[in-house]
This record gives structure tokens, sequence and C-alpha cells, in this order.
């Protein structure tokens, strides 16, 4: 996902019939037009020197599609996780279910990996943190489930990281720092499956070889993993 590596030049607000629309400006040739899909964020990144007026008029002419997925998306964020019994949540691709305990000796928050995610409320513990806990839970979980992961292809693939870390991220599932070898992944991943996960280490690290999403990237993709696609698909 080198393109977002590239220095951000300037980032300023656009308001086009009622859509909020973040312009990236970069030292890049093509203008890349997304909606996140974790949060429905309009963001467009631009070569720096794009006039204002040209921008307006490719992104008036796309609006509809914008709208139709900012809608979409930002409805599915906003599907709020409550604090209460039995409160769905997504775990490595599968429904789990919130378990609230009270037991001081129990820690704060843990899975059975089977389909439930417990939460104690023992020991002072906060209503209004919990989707800080949670989001913890993600991001430590996740951390067990990359080290190895990340290991293994390493060595299939013959390279070597000298960094990997888990944060929550609002627009990528993974970023790679191509001169200094270091990986970063979203906490968000923890709740796809594990051949989606797979398919983001095997993405980032190939950024290794080709920091560019060009025909020798997909060719390195396809021979490591020939069927990145299906994990693609099921980042959902
Ligand atoms: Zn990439």
């Amino acid at each position: 996902m080198s393109k977002f590596n590239k220095k951000i030049h300037s980032a300023t607000n656009l308001k086009i019939k009622n859509l909020n629309i973040l312009v990236i400006r970069k030292s890049i040739k093509k203008i890349y037009l997304r909606v996140a899909t974790t949060t429905g964020d309009i963001h467009v990144t631009v070569p720096k020197n794009t006039p204002d007026k040209y921008l307006i008029n490719l992104i008036t002419s796309k609006i509809e599609w914008l709208k139709k997925y900012h809608e979409f998306y930002s409805a599915k964020s906003s599907l709020k996780i409550l604090f209460q019994e039995d409160q769905e949540l997504s775990f490595l691709g599968n429904k789990y279910y919130l378990k609230i305990i009270n037991d001081q000796e129990l820690p704060r928050i843990y899975t059975d990996y089977q389909q439930n995610i417990f939460i104690n409320k023992a020991n002072n513990f906060k209503e209004e943190n919990f989707i800080k806990i949670l989001n913890q839970f993600y991001r430590i979980e996740l951390n067990k489930i990359l080290v190895p992961m990340v290991i293994k292809w390493q060595k299939i693939m013959n390279l070597k990281t000298n960094f990997i870390g888990v944060k929550k991220m609002k627009t990528k599932w993974g970023s790679c720092n191509f001169s200094k070898a270091r990986l970063w992944f979203n906490s968000e991943l923890a709740k796809k499956p594990l051949q989606a996960i797979e398919y983001v280490v095997v993405h980032e690290l190939s950024h290794l070889i080709e920091p560019s999403h060009n025909k020798r990237f997909v060719a390195i993709m396809n021979r490591f993993l020939p069927d990145w696609q299906e994990g693609k698909n099921k980042l959902g």
C-alpha cells in the first residue's frame, strides 16, 4: 500500500452536495478516490498540483456512487456495540457473544475461543472504558496471531522484517515501510477470518520486494499465495 507512504503535501476538506471529502495532496501521479470501509469517510488522494476545479468536476461526476457507499459504510460502522449480556461481537470471522462476569480472580477480558468473550466487572471496572478494553483485547489477540504468521511467511518468502505492530487504523488494513522493513496492521483485522489476515500479511510482506501495486507485485502474490483473491474477499 505504497502510495500511503508518500509524504502528505496538504490535507483539506471539501464539501460537495452535502458530502464531506478529505482531499490529500501528495507527490503522486494518479488520483485515488475511496470510501473507507471502516468509517464511511470519503478520501481523495491527488497529485499535489491538481486544480480545484478539475477535482470538483471529477468528484461531482461520481457523486451518486460516493453517496451510496458513504451511506452504506457509515451505517455499518455506527452499529453500536453495547455493554450488555450476549452482545454480538465479531472475532476471527465468527460470531461471539459478550458474557459479563464478576470474579476478582479472573482477568478483565478473555475468550474461550469457542463463542464467548468474557468481560469481568470485578476490580473497579468502569463501563465507559468498555470499548477501549475491547479494542485492546482485539489488538492483543491479533498480535498473538500475527507474530507466528509473519515469521512463517518471511521464512517462505526469504525476507526479514525489523518491526511489526498493531494499532487501530481508519482507512487501511496494513502498511509497510519499505526502507525500514516495518509493518503495521490494523487491530480491526482480529474480527476477520484467518485467511483474510494471512492475505494482508503476505500483501504487506510482498511490499518489501515491490513497493507499488504493479504487475510485478501481483506476480509475487500469485507465486506465494495463489488464492490471495479469496482472502481479500473475506476482508468484507
Ligand atoms: Zn499494498
